[in-house]
């Protein structure tokens, strides 16, 4: 398979030289490189996006998909993994779409520990509206809606996602190809919950490039506790001394919410029940 397999033909309105592409590129990437080395079909992928800039990547992938509702995208992976438990279902939000409407769905999405991938284009504004702050926006971010500057802390998606026990937790940089691509397979690899945010500057409306440039150092997978100091360590706050750690925090395995009600088990059913149902329909016709 080639990554061009995974093109569409619906016209792309992304502002020219948006950030996003680079996000794209990396999600074709990687699942090109697990098709190509026998890991899953390009079948089994299933994609589910909310709303606003991210969400538009559903149009441009050539994958099946389901396009939500603002804020609703880990119940529709929740719904598809327990219909057909053999997909790999990777789910697309925006930093609005997250954690301002979709924040009680991401938190239950990381404590079930669903098995399937939540990737989260964080730019740190609605951009699709043109501009309001959303919970990682800094303090002080002038937009549409806080005209004299946000007046409220963000929120820390990195220690919120460790802390609600998701248990894949990465950060990366849209720009970086390379390392993006590399964690995302890895993300989709992985059996139980797995949150990759994605840093995404918003060219239009928020471009933090000069900003986020020579600040971000990488990491290797580390405890729970070092995890979440770790995370700690940058607050989504414009400070000149920031630090911002990128690559995976925290890697651990337990029990995915499929096999704690054993939907499989209960897949195995179907066949009886099927066979039931045609009996009964069998009585009225
Ligand atoms: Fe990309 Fe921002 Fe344009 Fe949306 S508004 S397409 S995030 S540059």
């Amino acid at each position: 398979m080639n990554v061009n397999d995974l093109n569409t033909t619906v016209p792309n309105t992304w502002c020219p030289g948006c950030t996003n592409f680079m996000v794209m590129a990396g999600v074709k990437k990687a699942i090109t490189d697990l098709v190509n080395e026998g890991s899953f079909t390009k079948e089994q992928f299933t994609t589910v996006a909310g709303i606003g800039c991210h969400a538009k990547i559903y149009d441009y992938l050539n994958l099946n998909g389901f396009y939500g509702l603002h804020g609703r995208v880990p119940p529709v992976m929740a719904g598809i993994k327990l219909a057909n438990p053999n997909l790999k279902v990777i789910g697309f939000s925006g930093d609005g779409d997250a954690f301002a409407e979709g924040m009680s769905h991401f938190i239950h999405f990381c404590r079930y520990n669903l098995d399937a991938t939540y990737v989260i284009h964080d730019n740190q504004l609605f951009a699709l509206t043109t501009g309001q702050a959303t919970p990682t926006s800094e303090p002080g971010f002038v937009g549409k809606s806080t005209p004299h500057g946000s007046p409220f802390r963000p929120i820390n998606p990195i220690t919120l996602a460790l802390e609600s026990g998701a248990s894949f937790v990465a950060r990366e940089y849209a720009l970086d190809l390379p390392n993006l691509s590399e964690t995302l397979k890895k993300a989709i690899k992985h059996r139980g919950a797995s949150v990759v945010e994605i840093i995404q500057p918003c060219i239009t409306f928020h471009d933090v490039r000069e900003f986020l440039k020579d600040r971000m150092y990488r990491i290797e997978p580390m405890d729970l506790e070092n995890a979440v100091r770790t995370a700690r360590s940058w607050n989504y706050t414009k400070e000149d001394n920031a630090r911002i750690p990128v690559g995976i925090f925290y890697e651990t395995q337990y029990p995915t919410l499929e096999e704690k009600i054993g939907v499989r088990v209960w897949h195995e059913e179907i066949p009886e029940r099927k066979h039931k149902a045609e009996d009964l329909w069998a009585r009225f016709k």
